[in-house]
């Protein structure tokens, strides 16, 4: 996947089009990522057995899809598709297609 824990993200397409946020779970196997405040759901919580659990109704964040979010560069603070680059020690590093900067 592209995008990975800890990078700042802007929603590209639906009802969040716009917001920006960091990610805080990449889920690779599903293609979607846990972005800090998008997607916000309503989730009713019950309280279960003996555990001390908050009760009501909690916001929490949903999965979105990966490729409904595009990741913000941090060198050029715009939402862009990301390109790749052999480093001389042969590792993968990640590029702004906008700016050229390496992210990672
Ligand atoms: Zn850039």
């Amino acid at each position: 996947m592209k995008i990975k824990k800890g990078d700042t993200v802007e929603v590209i397409s639906g009802d969040d089009k716009g917001a920006r946020g960091t990610v805080h779970t990449a889920m690779p196997a599903e293609g979607r990522v846990v972005v800090s405040g998008v997607n916000m759901i309503k989730k009713h919580q019950r309280r279960t057995g003996n555990v001390r659990t908050q009760a009501g109704i909690i916001e929490r964040e949903a999965p979105v899809r990966v490729q409904n979010v595009a990741l913000v560069c941090p060198h050029c603070n715009k939402p862009t598709r990301v390109g790749y680059q052999l480093g001389a020690d042969g590792a993968k590093s990640r590029v702004c297609r906008k700016c050229g900067e390496v992210i990672d």
